[in-house]
């Protein structure tokens, strides 16, 4: 079982309990200015349109009984359908480490029926990427002892299906684990990885001095150019991935040529999982994701003076996981039947960096969707908001992708509940002087997405899942049959 392995530190946890706690109003006012006014590049969107095509793909699929939303047992139609979804996190929430958190399985019995089938459309979501869905779904059914499957498990790269786009070009995979078996599951037919890369182009690999090629040589064979970068995880070697990320982007793709000055957009690039740090069973946070993201951008800014630019970025808290999390709900409440649209989501989860941060984000999506639907409640949401004048939100053009009639969410809301078994910590002691602690607060998320206190502020905190559960039911007025 992954560990806490994208969680973030104790020391940030207690850093957004403060800011919580303390951040002046006007503060949060001012955050949510802000964000207003966040592009939807920050908001790790775009180019959405690349996922419509494929978006439209899956429901076509659906509707011919094709597509893998594989809902075990049999199509019912159940009496009590169900309105609402469940995004679960799992480290945390459902289990640390390796052991299981004990009312996650209480939970997950009322969310079955005697014949063991959800009564109630649910996915896992998690920033974990170095493994296939299928073995997290099967972690996960062992653990809760209610069959999971693969669909309904959304890992960093899942969102990645969607980008048919890149299905058919040669995508060159950074990562540790089975990243080519990843890239193969996820439809990527063209794949190369950077150790093929090095062993074409041995010159190029020149950090480790142990590892330079004691004899001349010349690349031994012809891989095909590389047409797109998608980064899956941390590397093992950073030094090899980083030289070799930067010669693909500066070449264009071609090894076989030299570093290229003249300033042409780089080759798309793709990246999962934006942790900058985890927690591991050392007892300070390890580099994640987000460190190496990092060591790449400044590389290539302070070689070409430019900006790497992101295709898209997936994982937590980007808007985009929400969005495909969203569209397998969906999924679910066709394959079983269930003909109510699913109006409301609950995102479950321990950490207010991203599984707070990230389900906010997307009700804020959903809400400022929903005003553009209805002007009378833009009014509403900027009287809510502190503001004085009742503008309408800012509509990126891409975002106006998503009005596809494939890619319309029928969810209006997706509420955060906190639970307090995992990295959130309530207990956490106050320190005398918050003021100054919140000044010295550093933002840890990602260089595209800005901090905004009102988003770490959670729907609702509850001990742990199964009361989560139970908030959630309740407030549907849920009642089993
Ligand atoms: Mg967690």
């Amino acid at each position: 079982m992954h560990s806490v392995k994208w969680q973030r530190t104790a020391l940030l946890q207690r850093e957004a309990f403060l800011l919580r706690q303390r951040v002046s109003s006007r503060m949060l006012r001012s955050a949510r200015a802000a964000v207003t006014n966040m592009s939807a590049e920050m908001r790790g969107l775009l180019p959405f349109s690349l996922g419509l095509s494929a978006l439209r793909t899956g429901q076509q699929a659906a509707r011919a009984g094709g597509f893998k939303c594989e809902l075990h047992g049999t199509r019912s139609v159940n009496k009590a359908q169900p309105t609402f979804g469940l995004l679960f996190d799992i480290d945390g929430v459902l289990v640390r480490g390796r052991m299981p958190i004990p009312a996650a399985k209480k939970a997950f019995s009322k969310l079955v029926d005697s014949k063991g089938q959800f009564v109630v459309p649910v996915v896992f979501v998690t920033n974990a990427g170095n493994c296939l869905r299928q073995t997290k779904a099967a972690q996960l059914s062992h653990i809760l002892g209610v069959q999971i499957t693969a669909d309904q498990v959304i890992m960093s790269h899942s969102p990645l299906r969607m980008f048919k786009k890149y299905h058919n070009k040669c995508v060159l995979v950074s990562g540790q684990g089975p990243v080519l078996e990843i890239a193969k599951n996820l439809g990527f037919n063209n794949v190369t990885s950077v150790d093929m890369l090095r062993e074409t182009f041995p010159l190029l690999d020149m950090v480790d001095h142990n590892r330079r090629p004691k004899l001349p040589s010349t690349p031994i064979s012809n891989l095909p150019q590389v047409e797109a970068v998608i980064l899956f995880g941390e590397p093992i070697r950073w030094e090899t991935n980083l030289q070799l990320i930067i010669d693909v982007l500066l070449t264009g793709g071609n090894l076989s040529r030299v570093h290229q000055t003249q300033k042409t957009p780089h080759l798309p690039l793709l990246a999962c999982n934006m942790d900058l740090m985890w927690m591991a069973e050392a007892h300070s946070p390890r580099f994640g994701h987000g460190t190496f993201l990092v060591c790449l951008e400044n590389i290539y800014k302070k070689i070409t003076g430019e900006e790497l630019k992101y295709e898209a970025l997936m994982g937590k808290p980007s808007e985009l996981t929400y969005h495909f999390a969203e569209y397998m709900i969906r999924c679910q409440a066709t394959e079983r039947a269930w003909t109510s649209p699913i109006t409301s989501l609950y995102a479950i989860g321990d950490n207010l960096m991203t599984d707070i941060y990230g389900a906010n984000l997307y009700n804020r999506y959903l809400q400022e969707r929903l005003s553009r639907k209805n002007p009378k409640a833009v009014a509403k949401l900027a009287t809510a908001a502190g503001s004085t004048t009742a503008a309408i939100p800012h509509v990126e053009e891409a975002e106006n992708m998503w009005e596809s009639e494939f890619a319309l969410p029928s969810a209006t809301s997706c509420k955060s509940i906190l639970v307090c078994t995992g990295v959130y910590n309530p207990q956490a002691e106050v320190p005398p002087d918050a003021s100054q602690c919140i000044q010295e607060t550093v933002f840890h998320g990602h260089r595209d997405f800005r901090f905004d206190p009102a988003l770490v502020e959670p729907g609702q905190i509850v001990n742990d899942v199964l009361e989560a559960v139970e908030a959630v039911f309740e407030k549907e007025k849920f009642l089993l049959q």
